[in-house]
């Protein structure tokens, strides 16, 4: 583990809600039953009202281990954790919280990380543009060449919402802060992105990178597929089922892949580590990000990842040490621009 501990290596798919440390979401949990000021925590599109039992079992699931039977169970956890993470004091310890995990982790630190997360408003609490400001604080703490900010738009947002984080993100990177470009999220099922494309052109016209979830599971369709590529984002996440005629497009363009095996595991949307995409774009020299997504519910970390990139089949992919770093390389040069070097 010493080399693949020392290889400078880039996170950049990782949400910052799931991505807490538990020992932070348990503290969090407890202060916010101790008085729970917020009765229904984010009474916006995004989530459901959530009550004190609501925390006490999604916390529970947590600590016992998540078991997802398919992905569209996945989505149903982020309640809880939002009804914690819904004032700016809270928001700024996760996100600080979960820096820490990534940069300083004992168990393996990443060289730089592109943390990415969806600004919600608690009514009368907190506005989209005091979340994004309280995470960008955390995130500018950091030294420029650490640690970056991706805005997400979920796929659940109706179209004002996304447009209105849009032009958040446009002037927050406008206005000098750490805004390094703009993603897809969100239940895979859900959205018309007909109303999505056109907000990620503009995002493209601004200097902004640009990253979508895609083609994550079996049931999106290649047409949809079709229409996300259209805006020629930089990166792609997941992007499980991609049809031939998508893969060579994808190709052509070198679009770079962020590829979170354990999270395809644990949601089933890929069986066996054998059968993983990764295998296809390894074979091609395309580049790749090897991520983590959400360590939370996945109890995952990147070394993880990497470790599983160099185990022997079929427990890992029995890459050499130099197909590693190769794939290092390929995640540190998929970095977005920072503007604030
Ligand atoms: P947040 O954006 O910081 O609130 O992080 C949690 C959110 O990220 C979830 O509510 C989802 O919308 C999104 N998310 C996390 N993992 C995935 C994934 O694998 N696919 C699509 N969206 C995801």
């Amino acid at each position: 583990l010493a080399f693949l501990d020392r290889l400078p290596k880039a996170e950049l798919h990782a949400h910052l809600n799931g991505s807490i440390p538990l020992p932070l979401l348990q503290e969090l949990a407890q202060e916010y039953l101790s008085a729970p000021t917020i009765a229904t925590a984010n009474a916006d599109a995004l989530s459901t009202p959530v009550v004190a039992a609501d925390v006490i079992s999604g916390l529970q699931l947590l600590k016992a281990g998540v078991i997802l039977d398919r992905i569209d169970d996945f989505f149903g956890l982020f309640p809880a954790i939002y009804a914690l993470t819904s004032t700016p004091a809270a928001l700024r310890r996760a996100t600080r919280g979960v820096l820490s995990h990534f940069l300083d982790g004992a168990s393996g630190a990443v060289a730089y990380i592109e943390l990415r997360t969806t600004p919600r408003e608690t009514p009368g609490v907190m506005t989209r543009r005091e979340y994004l400001e309280a995470v960008l604080d955390e995130v500018e703490a950091r030294a420029p060449d650490a640690a970056a900010l991706i805005v997400s738009l979920d796929r659940r947002m109706e179209r004002a919402v996304a447009q209105e984080v849009l032009v958040l993100a446009m002037e927050l990177r406008r206005e000098g802060r750490r805004v390094v470009g703009v993603d897809l999220c969100g239940d895979p099922k859900a959205g018309n992105m007909e109303d999505f494309v056109e907000l990620f052109r503009t995002a493209r016209a601004e200097g902004l990178g640009v990253t979508l979830h895609i083609a994550e599971t079996r049931e999106n369709s290649a047409a949809e597929t079709v229409k996300l590529l259209s805006c020629e984002p930089q990166r792609l996440g997941h992007a499980t089922f991609l049809d031939d005629q998508a893969k060579e497009l994808v190709l052509a363009r070198r679009t770079c892949i962020e590829i979170c095996l354990t999270s395809n595991i644990l949601c089933k949307t890929v069986e066996r580590l054998e059968d993983h995409h990764i295998r296809y774009y390894l074979e091609r020299n395309h580049p790749i990000a090897v991520c983590t997504d959400d360590i939370l519910p996945f109890r995952n970390s990147v070394l993880a990842e990497y470790a599983l990139l160099m185990a022997p089949k079929p427990v890992g992919l029995g890459l050499s040490e130099s197909e590693i770093e190769t794939v290092a390389r390929m995640g540190m040069q998929s970095r977005f621009p920072n503007p604030t070097p």
